[in-house]
């Protein structure tokens, strides 16, 4: 999801995250409650491979793509019951 500048008329500035399909162009200011245009800005390639970008990143592809795991990530594996004795006395093939 791309990072919209936003600015009041207070000259206040804040960012969102939008979706490329958002057509909001204006919010209100978190800072003073006014409506904020949207801005023209350049890409902020200087961002990719941040902690930040790696962070927003990883929190949306979890929405879309969560990762896999078959047991909670650090807890161990179930103990195996102890063998039933019994089983050594059954016919082998
Ligand atoms: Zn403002």
């Amino acid at each position: 999801m791309p990072l919209y500048e936003f600015r009041c008329a207070n000259a206040h500035r804040h960012e969102l995250l939008l979706p490329m399909s958002a057509t909001e162009r204006s919010a209100d200011c978190p800072h003073c409650g006014a409506p904020a245009a949207r801005l023209i800005s350049a890409p902020a390639l200087g961002r990719l491979g941040s902690e930040r970008a790696r962070l927003i990143e990883s929190t949306a592809a979890s929405a879309h793509a969560p990762a896999v795991v078959d047991r909670v990530p650090g807890a161990r594996s179930a103990p195996r019951p102890a063998p039933d004795p019994r089983h050594a006395r059954l016919p082998r093939p």
